[in-house]
């Protein structure tokens, strides 16, 4: 009997080619088809979806279909997909990052900025993070729920580059909740501090985030110890807002028309 060939599946992240993650996510997805990992060759955590357009990048190969980039998560999967890989793969799995990826945090995240650049580029993408690891060994649980998830997005073929946001809480799952993206609560200040010469330095983004109660999002999935899966979509218009600006258009000619001739410069 003929046996179907392994897909290919790339696999990137932003703590680095060296976290715990990676490497946990590469054995799991090991189990489901020939794993290459293309990732940044440090912590690129929160650089969101940047591209290097004013340097070179260089591909560093650390083993076999093993490559570490001195670029963003971005970059590694724009390369990987348009150049460094011999095949197109049928999935990126982008993970499994070191702390939580949710709701309007998805915006600043490396992680799933790995898995939307696939998406975009046609290819479904998964974004895997872990809520509070606690060490190299807590990484395996959420890597073989990826391994699953990504059978599962294996079969979805027919919907196209679907980007899923997944993230996985600390201790055994107690199952998967599909789920869509919780809101945050911004009352955390900044930091300030004063350095030995007497600046003023800041930190921000410092303290526990605050969360919208909110029974369907993938914080309280989470919280409640469930696997949470959110499907993104790449469109960002704002579709009630477009409806409800459509007088602009008329507006904005009346207010050209009522302006003084001469009244140009
Ligand atoms: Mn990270």
């Amino acid at each position: 009997m003929k046996r179907p060939s392994r897909p290919v599946i790339l696999v990137s992240n932003d703590d680095g080619i060296h976290a715990p993650g990676i490497a946990a996510l590469a054995s799991a997805l090991g189990t489901v088809g020939e794993v290459w990992v293309v990732a940044p060759d440090r912590e690129r955590s929160a650089v969101g979806h940047a591209l290097t357009l004013h340097r070179p990048l260089t591909a560093d190969q650390l083993g076999p279909r093993r490559f570490a980039i001195n670029g963003t998560p971005s970059d590694c999967v724009n390369l990987a997909l348009l150049g460094l890989l011999p095949v197109r793969p049928r999935l990126v799995v982008a993970g499994v990052n070191a702390g939580s990826n949710l709701g309007d945090d998805v915006t600043y995240s490396g992680t799933v900025s790995a898995a939307l650049e696939a998406a975009l580029l046609g290819v479904p993408g998964l974004a895997v993070s872990l809520v509070q690891p606690t060490g190299p060994a807590s990484y395996r649980p959420a890597a073989r729920a990826a391994a699953k998830l990504t059978q599962l997005l294996l079969r979805e073929s027919e919907r196209g580059a679907m980007l899923l946001n997944v993230n996985v809480p600390p201790g055994p799952p107690r199952g998967v909740k599909l789920t869509r993206l919780g809101r945050r609560l911004y009352s955390e200040k900044v930091v300030e501090r004063q350095d030995p010469r007497g600046r003023r330095y800041f930190w921000i983004g410092v303290g526990p985030p605050a969360w919208e109660a909110g029974e369907d999002t993938d914080y309280a999935a989470v919280h409640a110890g469930y696997v949470s899966v959110t499907p993104l979509m790449l469109d960002l218009t704002d579709y009630p807002g477009l409806r409800g600006l459509k007088d602009w258009e008329a507006e904005y000619r009346r207010q050209s028309r009522g302006r003084a001739p001469g009244a140009r410069s």
